[in-house]
């Protein structure tokens, strides 16, 4: 059989019928280079798009009166329902041979996890029986179904995971995931104004990038393929360019011997809050207790520093007054900072180079910026700073690695 092509387009590319006859184009495209085409769509535009998954969720006043998580994967599942029957109908149209599958359709099984549920396995048999007929197979993305015949879906934003998992499953050539930016840039284009798109990356980076804040796309879906070895591309539906790939290793993908970048690229996050709990004397279980009660509060916790008396982490905004509540009743008088940003600085090339740590904290010294807290890993170093200093330490890190520069340019 001809190879296969997985090309995903999210809410705001299959909005209108505007945007959806770009959509056509790229298909057109693939068909032309001989390639059957697993085409996976998102819900219809964005609330107040009358299909768009935030407009079904106000249909039943969620969260507010939100009492049934297992009926509320039947209504979010109908965004992208539709989504596929309009796109496969247009396709028609325009005689190419489509044809739509609901996630359950197209083989997702999933654990009952409602709304949050984990693809346990995709068995793609109806998508192969469906290119005996089509050229073209639309699946609805972000849902699948349990053993017992549930309808379930798989977190927002899960679209990207339907296309790499599918991906997966049918060995791919390629999972193109289409959006409306240009690739996945050095740095948030809103906050950098010297941000750029970038050519190549690492599975590696864009998930810990993706992690880290970075929104284009799904970190889950970098994780299947890479696990697959199936290359990856993020582009815009509006223009040719080709956009970002993501693949295992940038060396071997452009047959040079030009190494990985120090750092690819500055994501950050905002919205966090510092809690310090110390004790005078070294109290026996101190650390233990304090991450058991939170995880048992289902806080999440980051940024982990711990001293012979006492902890230091970081929960979200929104979970401050519940860890602080938990902690008094513990005992604890704990001290708070709240609105701190968490900026990441991620690149496969800083593994063993010695001095990226202190390149890092004194450009943000030179840039007064206070560095609250910090850590790292082989391809990540993160700093804790105060919110409003975000935008100066996010460029001036852009700045000393010279992200505005592309690759070829700096060898
Ligand atoms: N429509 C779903 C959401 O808004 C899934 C997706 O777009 O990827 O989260
Ligand atoms: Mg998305």
């Amino acid at each position: 059989m001809q190879q296969i092509l997985v090309q995903k387009f999210g809410g705001t590319s299959v909005q209108s019928e505007e945007n959806r006859n770009y959509v056509m184009q790229h298909i057109k495209n693939a068909l032309m280079n001989d390639h059957k085409v697993i085409v996976v769509v998102s819900a219809l535009g964005r609330k107040p798009d009358p299909y768009a998954t935030d407009s079904l969720l106000d249909l039943v006043d969620f969260p507010k009166n939100y009492n049934s998580s297992r009926e509320l994967d039947i209504l979010m599942s109908c965004g992208e329902k539709i989504a596929s029957v309009v796109l496969s109908n247009e396709l028609k149209k325009n005689h190419i041979r489509a044809s739509a599958l609901t996630g359950a359709q197209a083989g997702f099984i999933t654990s009952d996890d409602f709304n949050e549920a984990k693809i346990k396995e995709v068995k793609p048999n109806r998508v192969f029986e469906a290119f005996k007929e089509h050229d073209v197979v639309v699946v609805a993305g972000f849902q699948g179904q349990t053993s017992d015949g549930d309808i379930t879906t798989i977190g927002r934003g899960g679209s990207d995971t339907t296309a790499a998992a599918i991906g997966a499953a049918v060995n791919a050539e390629r999972i193109e995931i289409f959006t409306d930016v240009n690739g996945i840039m050095t740095a948030d284009p809103n906050m950098v104004r010297a941000a750029r798109p970038l050519d190549i990356v690492t599975y590696t980076e864009i998930s810990n990038l993706a992690y880290q804040g970075a929104k284009v796309i799904h970190p889950r879906a970098v994780e299947i393929a890479m696990q697959a070895k199936i290359p990856m591309r993020v582009r815009s539906t509006y223009i040719e360019d080709e956009g970002t790939l993501i693949t295992a290793s940038r060396i071997q993908e452009l047959g040079t011997d030009i190494p990985d970048r120090l750092i690819t690229g500055i994501a950050h996050m905002t919205s966090i809050t510092q809690i310090s709990v110390q004790t005078k004397d070294e109290t026996d279980g101190l650390q233990s207790e304090v991450f058991k009660a939170m995880a048992e509060s289902g806080i999440s916790v980051d940024f982990i520093n711990i001293s012979p008396t006492g902890v230091l982490y970081t929960v979200p905004d929104s979970q401050t007054d519940k860890a602080v509540r938990i902690l008094k009743t513990m005992g604890f008088y704990p001290e708070i900072t709240r609105n701190c940003a968490k900026v990441s600085a991620v690149g496969a090339g800083m593994t063993g180079v010695p001095g990226v740590a202190s390149k890092i904290v004194q450009s943000l010294t030179d840039a007064g910026v206070q560095i609250l807290q910090s850590a790292d890993s082989h391809t990540t170093i993160w700093v804790l700073i105060h919110e409003d200093d975000v935008k100066v330490a996010v460029n001036a890190l852009h700045d000393v690695f010279a992200l505005n520069i592309a690759e070829e340019k700096l060898v």
